[in-house]
């Protein structure tokens, strides 16, 4: 199947001008679609368009077909079913991380639409599976006249409207370098050690992010999480993942979150649950983050869920996304972030930087595109204690890029945690020198005390923010 699938991408092009031709074919079948009735229609099409498409792509009969807009690779193929992938989490040899016996997906779209070239689908921002069409047949909405969907990425910008800019969002706009921290909410019921965590960053920060389960392991929600610093005078980030809830739950946790006065979102898609604690666990991941960035502007801006149905109140967000410049396919990763901003981030937080020469490559593609005017580029730094562990980050945490170089200098130092905490503070002021980057996003697993030390020592300290 894999074999078909790459064949189908090396032939993009020819299966396109294929496809062009049917569809313009196709409503000359409409008549005797009507004769027949559509669900008689369905039964007879849809087992001959799963064998047709299974042999060429692979197919898993979404019903929301986008082939022609992904360079003929079926993106249910993704571990993440992303639908404007790639994730951040493709090895560095271009492997998928969910599967690393597969390539990634996205990559081999992205030669697709290369193949493909102008009409490719790249620009576009694609709409998640609609999952009432599972298994029916794609082709009779052809021949009914429908086109498969995609929003060009002018036509899906938010449109301005007078809202509260509460003090995240005045950070990111101000052009003060930005700060914000990373902290795990804790496996507990007992919300203390999550206050003593942030409290280490007091007076320290802008905001800290709570994240919603990394690498796949279970803690406390981030939404109860981020909702118990609102409440003691913290400015939480409040990630959401579309790994573990569908499009339903997660709108309930945002319109909860901003109900207990949490402000500022992160929409990730997750990382996969293979390598987490809870490896049985279902794939969710019905929205990716741009579905999840879409669905949650429709709250603010319509005050509307995604169903269309009117909210009482809308929720008064500040969205954000991640990047991840440092893996393949790099030259992707620029439409994705213009997709993203697009659907409505206005700050991006970055995978961990151990990298600046690869950043800098990013940034001056960043700058070209006018990206860093209309998004807080936000450069996720950080450390491990020692050269071990950054070892094993670097090989078993898909979407982390460590040069050999820095890893080394860590490991012949007599002191691994000073060291560590040096190449941190010289990455904050390489970072900082770039033109276009709004600020540093500064991670390291119940690392607190050293990342506190690195924002001290580099002179990043700012008053104690005013609350949300
Ligand atoms: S690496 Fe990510 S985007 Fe690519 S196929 Fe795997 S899960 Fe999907």
């Amino acid at each position: 199947m894999r074999a078909a699938r790459r064949w189908s991408v090396r032939h993009a092009a020819g299966l396109k001008a294929i496809y062009d031709a049917c569809s313009a074919l196709a409503p000359l079948f409409a008549r005797p679609l009507h004769l027949l009735g559509r669900d008689r229609a369905d039964a007879l099409l849809a087992p001959v368009e799963r064998l047709a498409k299974g042999a060429l792509f692979d197919c898993r009969m979404c019903g929301t077909c986008v082939l022609s807009k992904t360079g003929m690779a079926c993106p249910t193929n993704c571990g993440k079913e992303m639908r404007n992938g790639p994730c951040g989490g493709v090895r560095e040899d271009g492997a998928c991380e969910v599967d690393p016996t597969m390539r990634c997906v996205w990559i081999e779209a992205g030669e697709g639409r290369a193949r493909i070239g102008a009409a490719s689908g790249a620009g576009e921002i694609l709409p998640p599976i609609d999952r009432r069409r599972t298994g029916h047949s794609t082709w009779i909405r052809v021949i009914e006249g429908e086109k498969e969907q995609g929003t060009p990425i002018g036509a899906a910008e938010p449109r301005d409207h007078e809202r509260v800019i509460h003090s995240f969002e005045r950070a990111c706009v101000s052009g003060a370098f930005v700060t914000t921290v990373e902290i795990a909410p804790p496996d507990s019921a007992d919300p203390a050690t999550l206050i003593a965590r942030a409290e280490r960053f007091r007076g320290l920060v802008d905001a800290i992010n709570i994240t919603d389960g990394a690498g796949g392991n279970c803690h406390m929600s981030s939404a109860a999480a981020a909702a118990i610093l609102a409440a003691n005078d913290h400015v939480p980030v409040c990630q959401i993942a579309g790994r573990d809830r569908n499009r339903i739950a997660v709108q309930g946790d945002m319109l909860g979150a901003a109900a207990l006065g949490v402000r500022n979102i992160l929409c990730i898609t997750g990382d996969d649950v293979g390598r987490g604690d809870h490896p049985q666990a279902k794939r969710v991941f019905d929205l990716d983050s741009i579905g999840l960035l879409t669905v949650a502007r429709r709250m603010r801006d319509d005050g509307v869920f995604a169903s269309g149905r009117r909210l009482e109140v809308a929720p008064d967000l500040f969205l954000g996304a991640t990047a991840n410049p440092f893996v393949p396919p790099h030259e992707d990763r620029i439409d994705n972030l213009a997709a993203k901003i697009a659907a409505g981030a206005r700050f991006i937080q970055t995978q961990f930087c151990f990298d600046v020469a690869r950043l800098e490559r990013f940034m001056a593609r960043v700058r070209d595109r006018g990206l860093d005017a209309r998004a807080a580029i936000i450069v996720g730094v950080g450390t491990l204690s020692t050269a071990r562990a950054l070892t094993w980050m670097a090989h078993h945490v898909p979407g982390v890029h460590i040069p050999a170089e820095v890893i080394a200098r860590i490991a012949v130092a007599k002191d691994q945690r000073a060291a560590g905490l040096e190449v941190l503070i010289e990455t904050i002021a390489a970072v900082r020198a770039i033109p276009g980057v709004a600020g540093v996003h500064l991670m390291g697993h119940r690392n607190e005390d050293v990342l506190a030390e690195a924002i001290r020592r580099s002179g990043l300290t700012r008053p104690a923010p005013e609350a949300a």
